[in-house]
C-alpha cells in the first residue's frame, strides 16, 4: 500500500494555492473528476505523493464570447456542457461527441480539462508490467507485436501506436479551439494542434504543459458552419465504448460547390486528427459523393497498419464520406 496524502484547494485564495502546491512539489498532482486518474493510481500507473484536489476553483463557467464561440470552464463537467442549450445550438458536434462518450455517471464526474489530460487506453500502458515507452521511456513498447486491435493507423511512431481515447477532443481540434492554463507565472494560450503531441521518439510527452501547469478554460471560435455538423462513432457496442473511428465534421456548401469544412477524425490517431488533407481535397470542388471518397483517400493513404488494426483506414473512409453524405443531403443531421 502506498500513502498519498490529499489536500482541497478553496477559498479565495483558491487558484493560486492549487497551483503553488502542485506546481513547488514534483510529488504533487491535480485532481479533478479523478474518473481517468483514479484508475490508474489503483493500477499503480501513476504514483504522486499528494493530490491536490481542484473541484472547489471557480473554472466551471461556459461564457459566451462577443464573436459567438464559447469559453468553457475547465471544471464544467461533460454532462454540463453536453445540456448546454449554446453548445447544442452553436456547436451540436461537440454536444454529440460528450454524449456518446462514456457513461452517464462518468459524465456527470469528469471535467472538460480532465477530458483533455486523460490517458491511453492501450492494455499495456494500464497493466503497469509489459513494456511501455510511455510508461517507461525506453522500455520498448509491447503492443507492436501485440494485440493492437484498437490501436492508431495515423501519427503513430516506432515507439508508440496507442489512440488517442477523446470523443469531445475530436471536435475540439476541428473547431481550432484554444486551451487556456496558468502557472505561477501567468496565462498562457496554447492552439489546439499544439497541445496534442504525436508519440515520435517520446511518447511519454502527450501534450506541452509543465508539471503544475493548470487548464482553466478550453476556448471555442464562433463558426457560423458549426450549427449544422455531426459527430458520428463506430464501436463495437453501442454505448459505453471507446471509438473504432469516429468523425467530427462541418460544411458548408454554395452552388453544389463545397466553400468551408472542417473534418476532424477520432479512433485512429495517436492524437485527435484534423484531416487537413481531405480539407484541402474538398474545397472549391462539388459536394459529391464522389468528391468525398477521393477527400477520404487522400487522408487515409498515409496511414500505417498491424495486421490487426488493417480494417481501420476502410472503416475510417466509409465513415467520413457517410457523416459528409449525411451533412449535405436534404434535412437534420441524425
Ligand atoms: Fe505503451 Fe504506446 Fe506501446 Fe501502448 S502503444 S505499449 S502506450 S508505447
Amino acid at each position: 500500500m502506498r500513502p498519498i496524502s490529499y489536500l482541497r484547494a478553496e477559498g479565495t485564495d483558491a487558484v493560486d494555492s492549487a497551483l503553488r502546491a502542485v506546481g513547488g512539489d514534483p510529488g504533487s498532482d491535480f485532481l479533478a473528476g479523478g474518473t481517468t486518474e483514479v484508475d490508474l493510481l489503483r493500477q499503480n500507473v501513476l504514483g504522486p505523493r499528494r493530490l491536490v484536489d481542484i473541484n472547489r476553483l471557480p473554472l466551471a463557467d461556459i461564457e459566451d464570447l462577443p464573436d459567438g464561440g464559447l469559453r468553457i470552464g475547465a471544471l464544467a463537467r461533460m454532462s454540463e456542457v453536453a445540456s448546454s442549450p449554446a453548445v447544442q445550438e452553436r456547436f451540436p458536434l461537440v454536444s454529440r461527441a460528450l454524449v456518446l462518450g462514456a457513461s452517464a455517471q462518468l459524465r456527470h464526474m469528469a471535467s472538460m480539462g480532465g477530458n483533455m489530460m486523460q490517458r491511453v487506453r492501450c492494455g499495456y500502458y494500464r497493466d503497469g508490467e509489459s513494456p511501455c515507452n510511455k510508461r517507461e521511456p525506453g522500455a520498448g513498447c509491447a503492443a507492436l507485436a501485440g494485440v493492437s486491435r484498437n490501436h492508431a493507423v495515423l501519427g503513430t511512431s516506432e515507439h508508440c501506436i496507442a489512440t488517442h481515447p477523446s470523443d469531445v477532443a475530436v471536435p475540439l481540434v476541428a473547431l481550432d479551439a484554444r486551451i487556456h492554463t496558468r502557472t505561477l507565472e501567468g496565462e498562457h494560450t496554447y492552439a489546439i494542434d499544439d497541445f496534442f503531441l504525436e508519440p515520435g521518439d517520446a511518447p511519454h510527452r502527450e501534450h506541452p504543459l509543465t508539471h503544475g501547469e493548470l487548464i482553466t478554460a478550453i476556448e471555442v471560435p464562433a463558426l457560423p458552419m458549426a450549427r449544422r455538423s455531426l459527430y458520428l462513432k463506430v464501436r463495437d457496442r453501442e454505448s459505453y465504448e471507446f471509438a473504432l473511428v469516429s468523425v467530427a465534421a462541418a460544411i458548408e456548401v454554395r452552388d453544389g460547390k463545397v466553400s468551408g469544412v472542417r473534418i476532424a477524425l477520432g479512433g485512429v490517431g495517436t492524437r485527435p486528427w484534423r484531416a487537413r488533407r481531405a480539407e484541402d481535397a474538398l474545397v472549391g470542388g462539388p459536394a459529391t459523393t464522389k468528391s468525398f471518397d477521393l477527400a477520404a483517400r487522400a487522408e487515409l493513404a498515409v496511414a500505417r497498419t498491424t495486421p490487426m488494426n488493417a480494417f481501420k483506414p476502410e472503416l475510417a473512409r466509409r465513415t467520413l464520406v457517410r457523416a459528409l453524405e449525411t451533412l449535405t443531403a436534404d434535412g437534420s443531421p441524425s
